[in-house]
């Protein structure tokens, strides 16, 4: 941090060649760098890999004083202060896996005024002892890093971030910059408000990564979907697979490795050793696969990661979208693959009935499922509809399998029909509790134990749905319960009647469901011969 504030752009400039090695500006990051140096506020929506951090780290540099960035990833704090120390930035950190010494060393740096940037967990920065001693230094700027946990509505929300909002009042001279990969209209605006950055320059990027082939694959085996992704297109390639529990984190794990591809585990309940072993072998050796669950990857920066496969449903299109950014930020083409079933449907849904929480938090998390599954069943441009979640347009990609290979869609109007009036005759007439299995089984005639055992043969629906496969109908109930036609109840996902379902069985409401590609193509094929 030198003395020279003026002439700011030149400046900027050199420093990104001289010290980083790089020799010009992406996107919008000149004007932000300039917006801040001259001492204004900056509020950045940039995807992931976009070049956020160069943001506030070169106006740290070229402004007087010590950048201060608060960021919740105490675990790549030290990583962030070695990678800017092997640049010969002079950045420290103070956390909680410091001993005493060690931070008293930082502290001492940062009054000498020896430090660019210092990086502080949000709770530490907004201790009275913390903001004492940033007062008796020269802080250059404020920088907030992942902006968005800031959110209520997000996923990431973290109270702490909260308390951010006094940075202002307490230091209304020096200027914020607040960084988020995440963003919607809404959370966009709430992050603003929270953090009093309204008249801020708000710079907003581009959320398209058009080198990411989005793909989004009916679930069937997903162990052996994945498999054959990787055999087939990404073989001896770095890449990310997500999955929702812990326990089917080992198990793929286990499968990849068991298969001949090296693949290590990533959960909250390894201990602190492994975990970081796992992440420090996946970002530094070549063609790893890192299994993981939603606890892996936030602020991981690998620049070949070639592939992020979801083995299961995520909670929400934020979500979606920040993980499969953690591929391809190197430019290179990568592929974004998500399997998807009915039983995500039935199992998110109860996992949102029995969570903890008031009726708002319960409808917050539906409308997030909802969106999830509205890209999942869509028959138009996957990536128009993210872009749009995020309150941006495009044209139709041609780089997403919807665009690759368009799904048809049909009237289910009467499948419909005959579904709803069979869990009708079941729940709501004989009180009885099944799921999908049970309810497919009776519309297709099957003569199973439990069939005969409960007399369903004697249903009026017994039979009536023989044109479907089971696989099929599978889809239909997925979609139902997509469209909020039907939805699930209890333990054992009960199938049941929601308010809409009326109109569908009162002819007053077309359904139209997607018909997956494959099954499209052998339906042609068959009638064509
Ligand atoms: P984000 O924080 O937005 O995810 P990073 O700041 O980690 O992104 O930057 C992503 C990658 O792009 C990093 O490897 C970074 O060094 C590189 N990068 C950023 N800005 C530039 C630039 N102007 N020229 C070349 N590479 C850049
Ligand atoms: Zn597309």
């Amino acid at each position: 941090a030198s003395d020279t504030a003026s002439g700011a752009a030149p400046e900027a400039l050199e420093v990104l060649r001289r010290v980083f090695g790089y020799e010009s500006f992406r996107g919008q990051q000149q004007a932000i760098i300039d917006q801040v140096v001259a001492g204004g506020d900056a509020l950045v929506l940039m995807p992931t890999g976009g070049g956020k951090s160069l943001c506030y780290q070169i106006p740290s540099l070229v402004r007087e004083g010590t950048g201060v960035v608060v960021s919740p990833l105490i675990a790549l704090m030290q990583d962030q202060v070695d990678a800017l120390s092997e640049l010969g930035v002079r950045a420290g950190f103070l956390n909680s896996t410091q001993d005493p010494d060690q931070r008293r060393e930082v502290e001492r740096a940062y009054l000498a005024g020896e430090l660019d940037l210092l990086y502080l967990a949000p709770e530490r920065l907004l201790t009275e002892q913390t903001m004492r001693l940033l007062d008796n230094g020269r802080i250059a700027l404020f920088a907030i890093d992942e902006a968005h946990c800031v959110s209520q509505w997000g996923h990431d929300f973290r109270p702490s971030y909260l308390g951010l909002s006094e940075l202002h009042e307490r230091w209304p001279q020096v200027p914020r910059i607040a960084l988020t990969a995440t963003a919607t209209k809404a959370t966009h605006a709430e992050i603003a408000s929270r953090l009093k950055l309204e008249e801020a320059g708000q710079f907003v990027a581009s959320f398209d990564r058009p080198n990411i082939q989005y793909r989004i694959a009916p679930k069937n085996d997903p162990k052996k979907q994945l498999l054959n992704l990787l055999r087939t297109e990404h073989a001896g390639d770095a890449g990310i697979v997500y999955c929702l529990s812990r326990a089917s984190v080992e198990k793929t794990a286990q499968f990849l490795n068991d298969n001949g591809i090296e693949a290590l585990p990533y959960h909250a309940m390894l201990d602190d050793r492994t975990r970081a072993a796992n992440q420090a072998r996946f970002l530094r050796e070549e063609g790893l696969v890192v299994v993981a669950t939603i606890a892996f990857g936030m602020g991981i920066d690998k620049p070949d990661v070639r592939f992020v496969a979801h083995l299961d449903l995520p909670k929400s299109v934020e979500g979606y979208y920040q993980e499969t950014g953690r591929a391809g930020r190197d430019g290179l083409p990568s592929t974004a693959w998500l399997a998807y079933g009915l039983q995500d449907v039935v199992q998110q849904r109860k996992m949102i009935d029995t969570s903890e929480g008031d009726s708002a938090h319960k409808r917050r998390l539906a409308t997030h499922l909802d969106a999830m599954l509205a890209l999942c069943e869509t028959v138009e441009c996957r990536r128009s509809q993210l872009l749009a979640y995020f309150g941006q347009t495009g044209e139709p990609c041609g780089n997403c399998d919807t665009c690759l290979e368009p799904p048809q869609s049909w009237d289910g109007t009467i499948a419909a029909q005959k579904l709803l009036s069979a869990v009708y005759r079941l729940h709501h007439e004989r009180r009885q509790k099944f799921g999908a299995g049970q309810v497919i089984d009776i519309l297709l005639g099957k003569e199973t134990e439990k069939i005969r055992q409960h007399r369903h043969d004697q249903l009026t629906v017994y039979g009536i749905g023989t044109e479907l496969q089971d696989g099929e109908w599978r889809g239909v109930v997925r979609q139902l319960l997509a469209q909020g036609l039907l939805a699930v109840e209890g333990d054992y996902g009960t199938l049941v009647l929601t308010e809409s379902s009326g109109e569908v069985l009162g002819q007053r409401r077309k359904v139209m469901l997607r018909r997956e590609p494959e099954k499209a193509a052998k339906a042609a094929r068959v009638s064509k011969s």
